[in-house]
């Protein structure tokens, strides 16, 4: 049997990690089995539905990998099928017209809840002999059965009952002629052969109904998962959040794809004590059985950890590509300087993030001013004019550019002027990066680069002369 699993959103809003991991364990179960991961979009809420919505999820989803065997299916494109099942369920007893008005319901739920009862459709409509031409608006409702109950074992929680007395007879049809969701998922479950069903917990009501629908249809039951949900530190759920955060801002504040997958892997996953899971680790290791039954916390800290991580243990080259994107975004032009696999050397110790790795690089490629701070009058003062006029006379006459060569020179003028390494550095360093902190001060003035550092020397003279 082929495994075939499925993301399924509802387009209404943005790719939060709730739904990412949903997705991710969807796709590792389907990738573990050799089998099929399906998207879907479950757009029948024409309301809340939007293309936007749909473009994020699409983009989010292809940012991270998780990219689909099959699909994306609409279900608004299906309509027809849905509603030529639902003919056919009517004309063999599945399901029925109900013309309740609005007020008969509202009323009739009004007093059930004044009577203690949990509020229900009392089946008026049940009965009622099938008019096919009727002018009447009416809704379409599954005939549940009456007694006996509805068990299914969750892969994650065990065994789950429900009474089929408790269920109501599910509307199926709307009035506008639109389906419904718990019909339209079966259907499609049905259609495209999903084995498994992996999604959020808060599904595990619709589950019975979606089972008694798929054995009135005669079909198999697909085995399912419910994962718990992911909250925030707060304890709120973060799928009931407004203004969630969509994934891809964190591709925007320099997050790499591998430590979202990972952070998320684990939000909710375990397999003994280990943190760090490669894609292919994951895609081996990954199973049901490892899955948590209680909710998980968001932790920032983890997920930076772990971009971290990776900035330091990809391959450079993977990081540069990655990394292009961020200079792109602040406009900076890096045709001029050192290839990015440079940078990506001598700076990736100290990064978070890419974003930080551009902060820490920029003077790189790009020039910049002074600021009139304290800082700055710490090292271009009339005492270091000295120092920079050396090393500029230095760097003129150097011929052969190489790191070691550069060191040589500063250690001649540290000797020259008897003063140590550091006074020499570091306002050099400040000179020429506009910062105190920079890689060594070595490879910073290598791949800065002769006419540069020139350049930023003389501008650091005048700036002295000036003030
Ligand atoms: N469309 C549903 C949601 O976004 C998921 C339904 C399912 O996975 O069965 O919550
Ligand atoms: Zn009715």
């Amino acid at each position: 049997m082929i495994i075939k699993t499925r993301f399924a959103p509802s387009p209404t809003g943005n790719l939060h990690i709730g739904s990412v991991r949903t997705a991710l364990y969807s796709w590792l179960f389907a990738k573990h089995n050799k089998g099929v991961f399906v998207l879907r979009f479950e757009d029948t809420d024409c309301e809340r539905s939007t293309e936007l919505s749909v473009k994020r999820i699409i983009k989010g989803l292809k940012w991270l990998g998780l990219t689909w065997d099959e699909g994306p299916y609409f279900q608004t494109q299906r309509l027809k099928r849905y509603i030529n099942i639902i003919d056919s369920m009517i004309l063999s007893g599945e399901a029925y017209k109900c013309y309740c008005s609005t007020i008969r319901l509202e009323e009739l739920r009004k007093n059930q809840i004044l009577k203690g009862e949990k509020p229900r459709y009392d089946g008026k409509c049940r009965d009622i002999k099938i008019d096919l031409y009727d002018s009447k608006p009416y809704v379409v409702r599954f005939r549940n059965p009456k007694t006996g109950k509805v068990i299914f074992h969750d892969e994650i929680r065990g065994k789950i009952v429900f009474e089929n007395k408790e269920l109501d007879d599910l509307i199926i049809l709307r009035s506008n002629g639109i389906p419904t969701y718990n019909f339209c998922v079966v259907i499609d479950d049905r259609d495209m052969g999903i084995t498994h069903v992996i999604r959020g917990e808060d599904h595990i009501n619709n589950t019975p109904r979606q089972i008694n629908i798929l054995k009135s249809l005669g079909a198999n039951i697909p085995i399912y998962a419910h994962v718990s949900m992911v909250t925030e530190n707060s304890g709120e759920k973060i799928s009931k959040r407004n203004n969630v955060i969509d994934v891809m801002e964190y591709h925007q504040q320099g997050y790499l794809p591998n430590a979202i997958l990972n952070y998320i892997l684990r939000l909710g996953w375990s397999y003994g004590n280990q943190e760090v899971f490669s894609l292919d680790e994951m895609k081996k290791l990954f199973n049901l059985k490892g899955l948590s039954k209680s909710s998980s916390c968001f932790n920032i800290k983890k997920l930076i950890w772990l971009n971290h991580y990776y900035i330091n243990n990809l391959s450079v080259d993977y990081i540069g590509k990655c990394l292009e994107y961020y200079f792109q975004a602040e406009n900076i032009d890096i045709s001029e300087g050192p290839i990015l696999t440079e940078i990506i050397k001598i700076t990736a110790h100290r990064c978070n993030t890419l974003r930080e790795m551009v902060q820490l690089s920029r003077f790189f490629y790009q020039e910049f001013e002074y600021l009139s701070n304290d800082v700055t009058k710490k090292y271009l003062n009339i005492n270091n004019i000295i120092i920079l006029q050396e090393i500029g006379k230095m760097i003129a006459d150097l011929s052969m550019w190489s790191e070691r060569n550069l060191f040589q020179l500063i250690k001649l003028l540290s000797i020259k002027l008897n003063i140590t390494l550091s006074e020499v550095a570091m306002p050099v360093r400040f000179a020429i990066t506009g910062s105190e902190i920079s890689p060594s001060i070595d490879i910073t003035m290598y791949l800065i680069g002769k006419n540069r550092l020139l350049s930023r020397i003389g501008k650091a003279i005048n700036y002295i002369n000036e003030n």
